[in-house]
């Protein structure tokens, strides 16, 4: 049996409602389906967007500005071939309670309302997230959730869940960060125990690198979950990054589609040990599996002679970041320095930095770099195939591109390397062309 998540794109008009219906009918597996508020459509901005809008005004205009929320279901009601009433006393009832709701609440009626449309065109159950996910100070409680999930879904033929989020302790309604309906659809999936989680987006997979940097680059058809993170990492985000979790402790493989080209045969993410002990294969056997990168990264260089002596070195530099709640990227190092790699931060909080790393190690020299792009070269075939580095500095270099760093870690998943951000989208083509992916 499958769990399938549907996007804002494919929920956004009432064509695209009829489409995700013949989809979902199209395979008598796809019995659980996880659904996201309207996107954007037709010059109309997305439905949690309205929401959010709605949730910012004085309790007194709340129920003006949700009128446009309300004619958007009523839209597709109507396209759908729906009568009003399916929604009518859903919509009655928020708008008596939004002068005394709080923004969650508000914030999450776009997915509800959505899947209650949904379950009805499909003729499935409509269960609310707010009994199956729950919620504490540290985000959403995975035992709590499993256990409530097992309670709601189990006896169940088929469902609709809404995305987006779910309750809190005492009663309330909490949701994920933007995109969250990808968690949502993660956590059905492992409860109903699906045999692969569906999530249908608006574009036919990952792509082997950034199609706006690259316009050749082509769809990856088979990630692992590891890779799948160190892409994410690098702003490859098709998927919101915690989705993984759930499925990836029930070894679920997740399989991205197209709505709008259902027949593409899209990217398929699976699990790692079962794929580097054989059980999955690539369609194409390519040297490295993608390239991501991001610009705008700061490099601290701290250079201290004996450094390497001198126990406790590291932990104190890294105390300075901790301390100022910096997080840290990467650490390449030498014999007698080393650099920390981080996101940009205001200025007073790098000068701040820089004291306190003067204070604690009291470093021969440091310096800051401003205009640094990380880039990644991600991919399990790196590790039996010597070179893959040694092919990207070359290649880099008859590019005319100078290499600022460069960071390989003991797992030989991913080649991070350092280059000026305005030599970035330079040394992304390059790289695409060294490896041809
Ligand atoms: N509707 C929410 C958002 O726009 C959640 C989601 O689509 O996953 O972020």
């Amino acid at each position: 049996m499958k769990a399938v998540k549907f996007g804002g794109t494919s929920m956004s008009t009432a064509e695209s409602l009829l489409r995700v219906k013949s989809i979902v009918q199209s395979d008598a597996e796809r019995r659980f389906i996880v659904v996201s508020a309207p996107g954007k459509a037709n010059g109309e901005s997305k439905v949690t967007d309205m929401l959010i809008a709605v949730s910012e005004q004085a309790p007194d205009r709340r129920a003006s500005a949700f009128s446009p929320v309300r004619a958007r279901f009523e839209r597709i009601l109507d396209g759908v071939g729906l009568d009003r009433s399916v929604l009518s006393g859903e919509l009655d009832g928020i708008v008596r309670v939004l002068p005394t709701s709080d923004r969650e609440f508000i914030v999450s009626r776009g997915e509800y309302l959505t899947a209650i449309v949904l379950a009805n065109m499909l003729g499935y159950d409509f269960v609310d997230a707010a009994e199956l996910i729950e919620f504490d100070a540290a985000g959403y409680n995975d035992a709590r959730t499993e256990s409530l999930c097992g309670e709601r879904l189990a006896k169940r033929r088929s469902a609709v869940v809404p995305g987006f989020y779910g309750c809190t302790a005492d009663g309330g309604i909490q949701t994920f960060s933007r995109g969250g309906s990808d968690v949502t659809g993660a956590i059905v999936a492992r409860a109903v125990g699906a045999s692969v989680y569906e999530n249908f987006t608006d574009v036919d997979g990952f792509m082997t690198c950034d199609p706006r940097i690259v316009p050749h680059a082509s769809i990856i058809d088979m990630l692992t979950y590891k890779e799948l993170r160190e892409l994410a990492y690098m702003g490859a985000n098709v998927l919101h990054p915690e989705s993984i979790f759930p499925v990836r402790k029930a070894n679920i493989p997740i399989h991205i589609l197209n709505t709008f080209n259902p027949n593409a045969a899209g990217t398929a993410i699976v699990p790692t040990e079962e794929f580097l002990s054989g059980k999955y294969t690539r369609t194409k056997k390519l040297p490295i599996t993608a390239i991501a990168g991001k610009p705008h990264f700061f490099s601290l260089f701290i250079d201290k002679s004996m450094m390497n002596a001198e126990i406790g070195f590291v932990r104190r530099v890294l105390s300075c970041f901790e301390k100022l709640e910096i997080p840290v990227e990467h650490i390449p190092s030498g014999i007698d320095s080393m650099t920390v790699v981080f996101s940009a931060v205001e200025k007073d909080t790098v000068d701040a930095l820089i004291d306190a790393i003067r204070k604690e190690v009291k470093p021969d020299h440091i310096s800051l770099t401003t205009d640094v792009a990380l880039i990644a070269i991600v991919g399990h075939e790196m590790r039996s195939r010597p070179g893959t580095a040694a092919r990207a500095i070359t290649r880099l270099s008859n590019a005319g591109i100078n290499l600022r760093m460069i960071d390989q870690g003991a797992s030989e998943i991913n080649i991070i390397l350092g280059v000026s951000d305005d030599d970035f989208e330079r040394a992304l083509i390059a790289l695409n062309g060294e490896f041809e992916i």
